[in-house]
């Protein structure tokens, strides 16, 4: 069977066995992500409970259709050619969220702000730094996200979920392999349902104006209210990506429709482009740092799926 006709299969067989269950074809991925690039993907589900994750991972692995899993899509750069396969989205729904003790059990769609805000409200410090990172508890993890000192390794105690077979896996913090904005986890197939984060005791009032103090700070320095995926590139051992790129005259430097925003040079923006024109913004930039300070910056955002195919003038 082709991968058209395998990807039929899976959704007709989805569609039968569980009606409720969120399956979208040639879904656009621009919608889903906040650069709001990229092109379709094949078939695109969102689950909102496990039995749905494990009907979906299970068929998907049974018809060797590749997956990639997503969560709100904020640190995402999807190309223009889409995602040959299924897009597993883990946002808005698998929104539950437990708290006992000093203890937060979180599902992976819970928003960072939200798990942010239920600690707070529950006097458990900790967490005010994910407060105005704008994915879900799941990407966060996956990418070890931080701010202001903070990341998500420091509060971590298991993280849960599923290989892509369906099988369960659970790893404990020592196992997660943290680095900066780096898990083991970036370099396995597995789909995370669920974390459990250990916080100490915090004073409400004292938590909720810290947060508010770095959503003002965020807001002051970040183009919050244009399209990007946050820090384009991963903070270098040597210095700051940000510095150096201004440094290097780049703010305002522009590749079609993407931009160096002139506010912050950390952000590369979309400004009506297109994912090529990202990916060539985010090599221009890379070759200027290079020569003026001898540094490779690496990419934080998560480059996926496939080039556009070229098509006559
Ligand atoms: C304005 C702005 C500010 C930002 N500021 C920060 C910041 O201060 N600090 C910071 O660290 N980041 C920041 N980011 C980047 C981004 O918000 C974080 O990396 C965030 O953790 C990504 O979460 P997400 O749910 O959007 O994941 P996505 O972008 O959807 O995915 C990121 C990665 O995680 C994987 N993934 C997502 N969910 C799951 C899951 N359930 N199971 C397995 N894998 C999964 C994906 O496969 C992908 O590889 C910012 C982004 C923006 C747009």
């Amino acid at each position: 069977m082709t991968l058209n006709e395998r990807i039929d299969t899976l959704e007709a067989r989805l569609r039968a066995a569980d009606e409720h269950l969120s399956v979208k074809r040639n879904a656009l991925m621009a919608r889903y992500t906040t650069l709001h690039l990229g092109g379709t993907a094949d078939i695109l589900v969102s689950p909102d409970r496990p039995e749905q994750i494990t009907l979906v991972l299970k068929n998907a692995h049974e018809l060797e259709i590749p997956v990639v899993i997503i969560g709100n899509g904020s640190n995402l750069l999807v190309k223009d050619g889409g995602i040959r396969g299924l897009v597993i989205r883990m946002c808005r729904d698998m929104q539950n969220l437990e708290i006992s003790g000093n203890t937060i059990r979180a599902e992976a769609g819970v928003m960072m702000s939200t798990l942010a805000m239920a600690a707070a409200q529950a006097n458990l410090a900790g967490l005010t730094f994910a407060s105005g990172i704008p994915g879900t508890v799941g990407g966060g993890v996956h990418m070890n996200a931080g701010a202001y000192g903070g990341e998500m390794s420091q509060v971590v105690t298991l993280v849960e979920g599923y290989n892509m077979d369906g099988t369960p896996f659970r790893y404990h913090r020592y196992e997660m392999g943290f680095k900066h904005r780096y898990s083991r986890l970036m370099e396995e197939s597995k789909l995370i349902t669920h974390v459990t984060f250990q916080l100490k005791p915090g004073k409400r009032e004292t938590l909720l104006a810290e947060m508010v103090d770095y959503n003002t700070r965020r807001a002051e320095k970040q183009p919050l209210t244009q399209f990007s995926a946050g820090s384009t590139f991963k903070r270098p051992e040597n210095g700051y990506a940000s510095a150096m790129i201004d440094q290097c005259g780049l703010k305002g430097f522009t590749v079609g429709g993407a931009q160096v925003s002139e506010k912050h040079a950390g952000f590369c923006i979309n400004k009506g482009g297109t994912a090529a024109d990202f990916l060539a913004l985010m090599a221009e930039v890379q070759k200027a740092v290079q020569a003026k300070f001898g540094v490779l910056l690496e990419p934080e955002v998560r480059i996926m799926g496939e080039d556009a195919p070229v098509t006559e003038a």
